[in-house]
């Protein structure tokens, strides 16, 4: 394995996560780098799965450490904490990113990072760029995260530019975002056969500030209420993550992909930074965000803002 390049990226991954990860792939293959492989730090979730079997595409192989020196490629994240095991041994050759940069490399290396909605509309200009051609997958690739990462445009994190990519996707896949985005974003919805456990760590991400250990968990519903009508489960396997991981706080977010609010729990030594956070009263662990649907923009801002 050791001549590839891996290309993955974070943990828990998301459909911008899984989708960019081909999209670089097929860029990297355009560039001669033929060893370059797309794979997965964790199962598919249910949106990302919707998009597969709509392009009847394999699920890609799933890793959790790399070897030493092993070349690789991050897409959709930077920090060590959200990558694989035995990250500071390997040779990042690249890293293609939208979130804040928490990274340092002691060598050069392409990085790429810009304050847009979605990885895969960093991807597309640099394909613009190389004059690399996109063809329908990648395209249908590249709506799907971006109909991910922004909700269909709802979230603060959605830029003009996701918006112009997306309608130039649009036309080379000839699939409409609206009507497709909606089904993808439903099939990520159904949380029926899932445990606590897996419902929690669907979309879940570590933070580190200043000695302090948190994550934040985020489901897309149409209805918050029944996804809290199993609020004790929940909080149970909270609960057991933050002993055995040792977090000064774990706050879980159910967002209502329909209104754009945010319902959350919120647990651990630290749960009451939520009030300060949010100007929200904590009630039986839980409060509701009005407008919140991001945790880059909105939720993990105002955490880091607050928490001393
Ligand atoms: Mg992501
Ligand atoms: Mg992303
Ligand atoms: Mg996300």
């Amino acid at each position: 394995m050791s001549n590839k390049t891996l290309i993955f990226g974070h943990k828990n991954p998301d459909t911008d996560s899984i989708a960019s990860s081909f999209v670089m792939e097929n860029l990297e293959k355009n560039l001669g780098n033929d060893e370059a492989k797309a794979v997965a730090l964790g199962n598919l979730n249910k949106e990302t799965k919707y998009v597969f079997n709509y392009l009847g595409m394999e699920e890609p192989e799933i890793i959790s450490d790399v070897e030493n020196d092993q070349n690789v490629i991050l897409v959709d994240h930077n920090e060590a904490s959200q990558s694989v095991t035995n990250l500071e041994h390997s040779k990042i050759l690249k890293v293609v990113d939208h979130h804040t940069m928490n990274f340092v490399a002691p060598y050069q290396l392409y990085y790429r990072t810009e304050p847009v909605g979605c990885t895969s509309t960093v991807l597309y200009k640099i394909y613009k760029e190389y004059g690399i051609k996109i063809d329908k997958k990648t395209a249908l690739l590249m709506l799907s995260a971006i109909a991910s990462d922004t909700l269909l445009f709802k979230s603060p994190t959605c830029t003009p530019d996701d918006i112009r990519v997306a309608e130039e996707l649009m036309n080379i896949s000839g699939v409409d975002i609206k009507s497709y985005g909606t089904d993808m974003l439903k099939a990520g919805t159904d949380l029926s056969d899932y445990t606590p456990e897996q419902v929690i760590n669907i979309d879940c991400k570590l933070f580190e500030k200043g000695g302090k250990k948190f994550k934040i968990a985020q489901v897309n519903t149409a209805d918050i209420d029944n996804v809290f009508k199993n609020q004790a489960y929940f909080e149970a396997a909270i609960n057991q993550d933050i002993e055995k991981e040792k977090l000064d706080l774990y706050v879980f977010a159910a967002t209502d992909i329909v209104n754009s609010n945010s319902k959350i729990i919120t647990l651990g030594h630290d749960a009451p930074v939520v009030e300060k956070a949010f100007g929200v009263s904590v009630t039986n662990n839980t409060a509701m965000l009005e407008n919140v649907v991001s945790r880059k923009k909105q939720i993990l801002p105002n955490i880091l803002n607050n928490l001393d």
